[in-house]
């Protein structure tokens, strides 16, 4: 659940309860539910990582951060009988901080690291500490790029940073930057106009790929079969995770033999190849001896 796509993915599996009247509850206490029940259902946006929820006639917008752990489930219930609310609640498992339920489908929020309620103001203060979203369509790239470009920090720390670009997590991170053979330890300043723009088209194509196959698919083989399965209107099945270099720490790239190394680059740690990635204005990092870095994972 770290990366944007997911969030796309819940937020549109939340339509389901688009201009519907909804029972709003906090099973576990942790929400002030009370202010969306009896209300009618408004939207649901993923900004990046973040999810906001806002319903008619509540001047408040619920703030809702999956992390790690968190999860949203939506499914189609059976409990109404006449159209109208459920006659029963389904019962209540695990940590459950929000539920919403409307005539038909049964929403449950579990183990979010933030859900909140914020008004107009801590809306916009939210959108502000963003960077552009790769998946929405009001996204500005250009935002981003000169945020990259004005500074000296490493790209691979760069494009995980929510402030510079909302939504990518430690898998795209490692394997964006594997695709671009780009040395992630290149300074933001480094990157020209035309690395930019290639690196953001890769990242809006792999993540709408995996919001249409609702997992992250990065290897050119799986991403041809996903595209086809998507294109027949097929759910893409669950191929076994094929990653060039994340989580593959110590073990040799399929696509040169070199080793793939692991270091800590922000708060996670950042895959990479120093063969295909020595490319690059410089390869400092990429090449320097840090022993205890090798082989990790
Ligand atoms: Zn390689």
């Amino acid at each position: 659940m770290a990366e944007g796509h997911a969030v796309h993915g819940i937020a549109q599996r939340l339509q389901q309860f688009v201009e519907q009247p909804v029972r709003s509850s906090s099973p576990n206490g942790e929400f002030d539910a009370t202010v969306f029940d009896g209300r009618v259902f408004a939207d649901a946006q993923a900004v990046g990582k973040h999810l906001l929820v806002t319903a008619h006639d509540v001047g408040l917008t619920a703030h809702l951060h999956l992390a790690m752990d968190g999860a949203f489930s939506v499914r189609r219930h059976h409990r109404a009988l006449h159209g109208d609310f459920p006659r029963t609640e389904p019962p209540v498992h695990g940590n459950v901080a929000w539920r919403l339920l409307s005539a038909t489908h049964h929403g449950e929020l579990t183990d979010p690291a933030v859900c909140e309620l914020l008004d107009e103001d801590g809306v916009l203060a939210l959108r502000a500490r963003l960077g552009p979203d790769p998946l929405r369509d009001d996204a500005e790239p250009d935002v981003a790029r000169r945020r990259i470009q004005n500074s000296r920090r490493p790209i691979g720390a760069l494009i995980i940073d929510q402030k510079v670009i909302a939504g990518i997590g430690n898998v795209y991170r490692a394997e964006i930057l594997h695709r671009a053979r780009l040395d992630p330890f290149t300074p933001g300043r480094e990157i020209d106009d035309e690395t930019f723009g290639a690196l953001w088209q890769d990242t809006v194509d792999l993540m709408i790929l995996g919001l249409g196959a609702g997992w992250i698919v990065t290897d050119e083989a799986q991403m041809a079969a996903a595209r086809e399965a998507l294109v027949r209107g097929e759910r893409v099945p669950r191929w076994p995770k094929r990653y060039a270099v994340y989580g593959r720490a110590g073990t040799p790239c399929s696509v040169c033999g070199t080793t793939v190394r692991a270091q800590r680059v922000g708060l996670q740690r950042l895959f990479w190849c120093p063969g295909c990635q020595a490319a690059g204005p410089t390869s400092t990092g990429a090449t320097s001896a840090d022993p205890a870095t090798v082989g990790e994972g």
